[in-house]
């Protein structure tokens, strides 16, 4: 083999390799109390490093957009994928490299920001309700109504005994989505302390992410104790079957995109979406084409 073949030669990845991601990342369904501290932010999973990781990425990319067709195209089932996470754990470069690969006409992505007034105005899941896929459908939420027990809890934007009824609602709500045929994933990006200073070094550094630049974010990393219950508080009380948390590590930007992927496509794939049944006469429907045919050619 000559140098440049050597060189040429790309290596073989295992892209469905036998690894549980579910199992390793899915919360488990104990009554024990859920400690972050206790789950690593880095892992390769079965992967030999980040070129494995991303090839294992677009491939699981391609087998998702096939099985979102298909689902699109059934109209039955759909799929709501809930992304929270500490600032700069990557939710943007998650939607970026992994979900929003999906065909835009079947799939949206909603951020949820500080509520409006209007918002504001109505229930928590007004504006959460209407941004649930419709049949066919996938949402993915940017935050989503978990920062109403999140944020709103750790900064007191509303009294106590307004937000520890809500994780009993939102257990409802998430309950009457799956009641209509949505499939509802949760995920919570887990960066370390460390690795979030690291990025925000890096939106300092690059004119281009000086949009992101927030001094709130700082105000956050004191709170970072707070933040931590909070979200173990909620992942307690609202971790079911039917909506289920998973914690990734996040601090390894390509196994976040691997294993949230990973767990999505093994999703659509249980959900098993079929292509609806022929609604019309084949026969007479090529009799049609071939006397088109015939007469341009004539
Ligand atoms: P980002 O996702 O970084 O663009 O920031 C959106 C901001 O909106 C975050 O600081 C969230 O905490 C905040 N936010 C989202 N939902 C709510 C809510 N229900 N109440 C208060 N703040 C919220
Ligand atoms: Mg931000």
């Amino acid at each position: 083999m000559s140098t440049d073949d050597a060189q040429n030669e790309q290596p073989t990845w295992d892209l469905d390799p036998k690894f549980d991601f579910i199992d390793a990342h899915r919360l488990p369904f104990l009554d024990d109390k859920v400690s972050l501290k206790k789950i690593d932010t880095e892992c390769s999973g079965p992967f030999e490093g980040k070129a494995h990781g991303k090839a294992f990425t677009q491939a699981a990319n391609d087998e998702i957009r096939d099985l979102q067709y298909r689902m699109f195209t059934e109209g039955k089932q759909s799929l709501l994928v809930v992304l929270q996470a500490p600032d700069a754990a990557g939710k943007d470069g998650l939607i970026r490299k992994v979900l929003g690969q999906m065909n835009p006409q079947g799939c949206r992505t909603y951020p949820f920001k500080v509520p409006s007034s209007e918002e504001r105005s109505h229930d928590f899941l007004w504006r959460i309700h209407k941004a649930a896929p419709a049949a066919g459908k996938v949402s993915v939420f940017n935050r989503s109504h978990y920062e109403d027990v999140l944020v709103v809890r750790v900064e007191d934007l509303v009294p106590k005994s307004v937000w520890k009824e809500r994780y009993q609602i939102i257990n409802d709500f998430e309950k009457l989505l799956a009641h209509r045929g949505t499939r509802i994933l949760k995920f919570y990006l887990h960066i370390s302390p460390h690795e979030q200073l690291e990025r925000f070094k890096k939106r300092l550094d690059d004119p281009t992410k000086h949009w992101k630049l927030n001094a709130g974010d700082y105000a956050a990393r004191d709170k970072w104790d707070a933040y931590r219950e909070a979200y173990e508080d909620a992942m307690e009380k609202c971790h079911s079957k039917i909506a289920p948390w998973h914690v990734i590590p996040a601090d390894k930007k390509w196994y976040r995109d691997a294993s949230v992927a990973a767990i999505v496509r093994e999703t659509l794939r249980d959900m098993d979406p079929q292509l609806p049944p022929l609604d019309a006469d084949l026969d007479e429907i090529r009799g049609l084409y071939e006397r088109e045919l015939s007469e341009m050619n004539e």
